[in-house]
């Protein structure tokens, strides 16, 4: 999988024919879509079979939720529906439990809400409630206004293989194991999920864990005391997203008013003094550009820095370019709540950030550039190897690269390497056992070592933690993934670096 889906990205990276192009759109589709059952049969034989081990770290609620609804932003952007997430002041940004399960149960809850929402929204949201002995319990809930699913047929759902009627698997798509697996994952967390839906209106899951709060291990980004001060107008005509930002705003302490239409908007600022404007692009009768324009016209220079909310299709980057900009910044739906206070922090700084936020090239020729490093690559399958060394050569590298942990030995014998990308399953000597080696006989003066690997289970990890590896990437290569992972090492390499350069001038001394 890795060297079909690897290799369709690189070739999207070419000039291609419009025919060419659909073929090699619908090989990518349908490689994920293959990837998605392998993943969920060997999923759900690993969990019948009782060899799944939970994890229990503390990890962020927020970030947890904000990623699932990313990975759907493009497809929610497409239908046009509104994707959201709520959590209620109440409960703990940070918890512990397993942030990889936890995710896949609400990837496949909101992913299946999107799929059957032609529509309107779905919505996460997050709250605390008591359980029949008195403890608190998380309570999640994902919401859509879909198909919905009829009371006969709510019962079989979570049986494995189930899908409620066959012809939904033609044009949908789907394994019929998603659900099945989201349940006993909720199970073996010691919580429960059931549906409640009416056909045509949309389905609720809703989901019961253990809530076990933990300590914040990042702070939270301080707000600033004039914040207090400060007054926001929020513009969209959709009320659960009104209700969402207004929540934020309230937790930063911002005066807020909601208004649901871009006239309100303008009444409202002919009344009153406004420091900034949130103003949703996809509207009814006024859109955000019109609003925008609109408020420029009328208030000129005095008019209140507006940030722009829209979702990736409704906003091109060239029209953005285009028009006259009256905007101080736009965000891409959904907005996670830290990028939306970074922004507001620079509009009410009197900043503007004419970028977008998010930008969708994912092969930047001129990365390794900002981001240079020697690189080794240790991979022993052909077609793997050549998948990663031509998005690293994309991205502007020459890896050098070797079969097997032996190969590493010697070539980090010859040369000096910043980082090594480390398959583990390797002949004559494995990935795991090359780390262990390099560790002890290079020390500190030993590359970073990125372990690469299809292994995406907790036991792989700890394993390769265990043997030394810095950083841990799984396959398919994930392009986007792959750059984090060497910014990462960029940065730890550089911090290294620079903690020998100090101790330099200290030895000469003595
Ligand atoms: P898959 O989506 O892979 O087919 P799931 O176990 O996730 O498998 O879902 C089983 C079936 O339940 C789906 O095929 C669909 O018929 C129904 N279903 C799940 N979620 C929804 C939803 N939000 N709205 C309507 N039907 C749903």
């Amino acid at each position: 999988m890795n060297g079909v889906i690897g290799m369709t990205s690189l070739l999207l990276d070419h000039e291609l024919s419009p025919e060419s192009l659909d073929c090699v759109n619908v090989i990518r589709s349908s490689s994920n879509a293959l990837l998605t059952i392998i993943n969920d049969i060997l999923d759900f034989s690993k969990i019948e079979s009782g060899k799944l081990d939970l994890e229990n770290e503390p990890f962020c609620l927020r970030d947890c939720v904000e990623e699932v609804l990313e990975l759907l932003a493009n497809q929610a952007a497409e239908k046009k529906i509104e994707l959201m997430a709520s959590i209620g002041p109440e409960v703990s940004e940070w918890i512990s439990g397993d942030v990889t399960r936890t995710r896949q149960i609400l990837l496949n809850l909101v992913s299946n809400a999107v799929k059957f929402t032609a529509q309107g929204e779905v919505v996460i949201s997050a709250a605390l409630r008591e359980s029949e002995s008195g403890e608190n319990i998380l309570y999640l809930v994902v919401r859509d206004t879909g198909i919905g699913i009829t009371l006969k047929k709510i019962k079989d759902l979570f049986q494995p293989f189930t899908q409620v009627d066959s012809s939904t698997t033609r044009r949908f798509g789907g394994t019929g194991l998603g659900l099945a697996i989201s349940k006993r994952l909720t199970e073996l967390m010691g919580g429960s999920i059931w549906v409640t839906s009416e056909p045509r209106q949309g389905s609720v899951f809703h989901l019961k864990i253990p809530y076990r709060p933990a300590p914040a291990q990042k702070l939270p980004r301080a707000v600033p005391d004039d914040w207090r001060s400060k007054r926001i107008l929020v513009v969209d005509d959709n009320q659960t997203n009104l209700r969402i930002l207004t929540a934020h705003l309230d937790h930063w302490k911002l005066t807020s008013l909601a208004v649901s239409s871009g006239i309100e908007a303008l009444e409202a600022m002919r009344k009153e003094r406004w420091d900034a404007v949130l103003l949703d692009w996809h509207m009814p009768e006024m859109d955000g550009d019109q609003l925008a324009l609109a408020v420029k016209q009328e208030f000129g220079n005095a008019a209140p820095p507006m940030i722009m909310l829209s979702s990736g299709t409704a906003f091109s980057k060239e029209r953005f370019g285009n028009f006259e900009n009256p905007l101080a910044a736009v965000l891409l739906k959904p907005v996670r709540r830290q990028q939306l206070q970074r922004t507001l922090a620079g509009v009410l700084n009197g900043l503007t950030d004419r970028r977008i936020a998010r930008s969708t090239k994912t092969l930047d020729s001129n990365f390794a550039r900002r981001v240079p490093l020697r690189i080794l690559l240790a991979e022993d399958n052909p077609v793997n190897q050549k998948v990663a060394v031509r998005i690293l050569e994309r991205l502007g590298y020459r890896p050098d690269v070797v079969g097997n942990g032996l190969e590493v030995l010697e070539a980090l014998r010859r040369q000096t390497y910043d980082m090594v990308l480390m398959d583990v399953h390797m002949p004559e000597m494995n990935g795991l056992d090359a780390t262990r080696h390099i560790v002890i006989t290079l020390s500190k003066n030993r590359p970073w070592i990125t372990a690469l690997t299809a292994g995406a289970m907790k036991e792989n990890r700890d394993e390769c933690i265990a043997a030394g590896v810095d950083d841990y990437l799984t396959k398919p290569i994930n392009v986007q993934e792959l750059q984090d992972g060497l910014v990462r090492c960029f940065r730890n390499f550089k911090a290294r670096a620079n903690e020998q350069e100090l101790t330099v001038p200290i030895i000469r001394q003595a």
